[in-house]
């Protein structure tokens, strides 16, 4: 008997849109962290705790990996060519933009062309970590939008504190042709949630849908408003691990996805098999990985 674990005809399919699966965050343990995702396997410590029921066997089909910086984005392409489940976004994280993104930048475009690549990112504006100043991380922020709209593909996009500004430049990109992209890890009002639907955005939900403290309840009254065809799930591996193993494990993996679906089964009152098929589905429409063939990307009509 070998020891392989048996893909359950029963498992519930996930896809994480958005896994920071590189070695700076996971040193050499990258590779077993994925494969462990695709086995349906939770880490260790969770599988054994008294918290942890397991009702469904869940397996990860597809995670995008998305780049941070120049480095991370040769290895997530580096890592999609390996695994077919593999999708990877390239870009620089507007924390991360330094002195040398001006001449790294030719080599994201350059990388942007490669099959894998099913997004652009990750990218964005971040109020809440002034290390970049605000006009540099704009000016990159539209790099990464005018290239994803030449390759065709998804951005995705990081917006922390700064609805206001999301809001004005999207807008402006909106008024020529609408946005294919994601708002990851969605935490504003239904509102806000409201004119980036109205933009032909999707919204993405992390493990911080997962959080009952008071200041996560917008997140949680956003996730009951996005229609399901616009609705995404993702862990942001390693960070936002989801309750109530938040603190309990080292880093969060991509399997945690189903802690996400579950919580978002509960606010949508809908089965957590629904949640896996919807999420699923758009993750597959949106990044264009159907049969894994990352040429049939539509752009999402609106
Ligand atoms: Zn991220």
């Amino acid at each position: 008997m070998t020891k392989i674990t048996t893909i359950h005809t029963d498992s519930l399919e996930l896809f994480d849109t958005h896994a920071h699966i590189t070695s700076d965050f996971f040193s050499e343990n990258a590779i077993n962290v994925l494969k462990s995702s695709f086995y349906g396997k939770f880490p260790e410590k969770i599988e054994n705790s008294s918290k942890f029921e397991k009702k469904w066997n869940f397996q990860i089909s597809g995670i995008l990996n998305v780049a941070t910086s120049l480095d991370t984005s040769h290895e997530v392409v580096k890592l999609s060519s390996d695994f077919p489940q593999i999708y990877a976004a390239v870009g620089i994280h507007p924390n991360n933009i330094d002195d040398s993104s001006h001449d790294e930048w030719q080599e994201i475009i350059e990388l942007s062309k490669n099959i894998k690549v099913a997004a652009i990112g990750e990218t964005g504006l971040d109020r809440y970590w002034d290390t970049v100043p605000f006009e540099i991380q704009r000016e990159y922020f539209e790099r990464h939008l005018d290239l994803a709209k030449k390759r065709n593909i998804p951005v995705v996009i990081h917006s922390r504190n700064c609805d206001g500004d999301m809001l004005e430049i999207l807008n402006n990109h909106a008024k020529l042709s609408p946005i294919l992209g994601v708002i990851h890890s969605f935490s504003s009002s239904p509102e806000v949630a409201e004119k980036f639907l109205e933009m032909g955005l999707y919204i993405s939900f992390s493990g911080s849908v997962t959080y009952s403290n008071k200041k996560f309840s917008q997140i949680r009254e956003s996730a009951k408003t996005i229609p399901n065809e616009r609705i995404l799930i993702e862990t942001d591996s390693p960070f936002l691990t989801p309750h109530p193993f938040r603190g309990k494990i080292e880093k969060n993996t991509p399997l945690m996805t189903a802690f996400v679906a579950q919580t978002l089964s509960g606010l949508r009152n809908c089965s957590i098999a629904d949640i896996a098929k919807i999420t699923t589905a758009n993750a597959r429409q949106i990044f264009g990985t159907q049969n894994n063939n990352v040429n049939t990307k539509k752009l999402n009509e609106k």
